[in-house]
C-alpha cells in the first residue's frame, strides 16, 4: 500500500515517506524541491478546491483575494478566477448555466486554466452532472444559441 503525495499527486510507495513527509503527504522527492515549488502546488489545489465545493464562502472569497497576489503568477490567475467567481454565483448549484449564459469570457478563462475542461466538450454533457445535477438543461440552451 502506498501513500497520496499532494505535491506530485502520486501514489509513491511508503518508503519514500519520511515520518514527517507521511504527515505532510509530501514524498522525499518532492520534499527537496525548492519550497516555492512545494507552495504553489498546494496553492493551486487549494484554489481548486473552492471552485468545486458547494459554496465558496466569504472567508474563501478573503482567502482568494489573498492568493491572487501571490507572486507566483499560475497562483495569481487561478485564485483571481475563482475569485470572480465566488463574487459572482458563490453557490455551485446552477453556477455553470449562470456563467455560460451571463459570463462567458470568464468560462473560457476557467477553461482554459483547466477547471471547466469539459465545458470545451460539451457534446458530453451530461459529465456536467459533477459540477450540476441539473445542468441537463444546459443541452437544451446550447441547442438554441449555438453558442460555441
Ligand atoms: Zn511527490
Amino acid at each position: 500500500m502506498g501513500h497520496y503525495c499532494r505535491i506530485c499527486r502520486l501514489e509513491r510507495p511508503n518508503e519514500k515517506f519520511s515520518g514527517k513527509g507521511h504527515k505532510n503527504h509530501t514524498c522525499k522527492d518532492c520534499s527537496k524541491l525548492p519550497k516555492v515549488d512545494r507552495e504553489k502546488e498546494i496553492h493551486l489545489e487549494e484554489i481548486s478546491g473552492y471552485f468545486y465545493q458547494s459554496n465558496i464562502s466569504k472567508k474563501n472569497i478573503l482567502r482568494l483575494q489573498l492568493l491572487s497576489k501571490s507572486k507566483v503568477k499560475e497562483v495569481a490567475s487561478m485564485a483571481e478566477l475563482v475569485h470572480e467567481v465566488g463574487l459572482l454565483h458563490p453557490r455551485k448549484k446552477r453556477r455553470m448555466k449562470f456563467l455560460a449564459s451571463t459570463q462567458r469570457e470568464l468560462l473560457k478563462k476557467l477553461s482554459a486554466i483547466g477547471l471547466v475542461y469539459l465545458y470545451t466538450f460539451y457534446e458530453n454533457i451530461e459529465e456536467l452532472d459533477m459540477f450540476d445535477q441539473e445542468e441537463a438543461e444546459l443541452n437544451d440552451f446550447y441547442d438554441e444559441e449555438n453558442l460555441w
